[in-house]
């Protein structure tokens, strides 16, 4: 199985299958369509040092004020949890959906 390569490259979704585009101006590292992503990076966004490359769903979203919309994801194998800067292209409803307060769902667990 080939790397899942999440620095500025255009890549294909795991969990959607939608075909990402290179980002325009920063580092591509989650599905604009479902903003799924890859346990890639280890400690820093990119340095792709993670052995675990699981999916990483996004569980929450928060608006910087100099970074605009954080979307916060989490490893479904070992639940590191990684920020990331939503791009100008990803699905807006998709982030929308994620600032609402989950009621029903209780699939987040806050301890890894
Ligand atoms: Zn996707
Ligand atoms: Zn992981």
């Amino acid at each position: 199985m080939k790397n899942f390569i999440t620095i500025n490259e255009g890549f294909t979704c795991k969990k959607c299958g939608k075909d990402n585009p290179p980002h325009l101006s920063s580092c591509r590292n989650h599905c604009i369509k479902c903003l799924h992503s890859l346990h890639v990076d280890k400690e820093t966004p990119g340095d792709r040092l993670s052995e675990c490359h699981s999916l990483m769903p996004p569980f929450k979203v928060e608006k910087d004020g100099k970074k605009g919309w954080m979307i916060y994801h989490k490893c479904e194998k070992c639940g590191k949890i990684i920020p990331n800067k939503a791009a100008e292209d990803d699905n807006f409803e998709e982030i929308i959906m994620l600032t609402e307060p989950k009621q029903s769902k209780g699939s987040i667990k806050k301890k890894s």
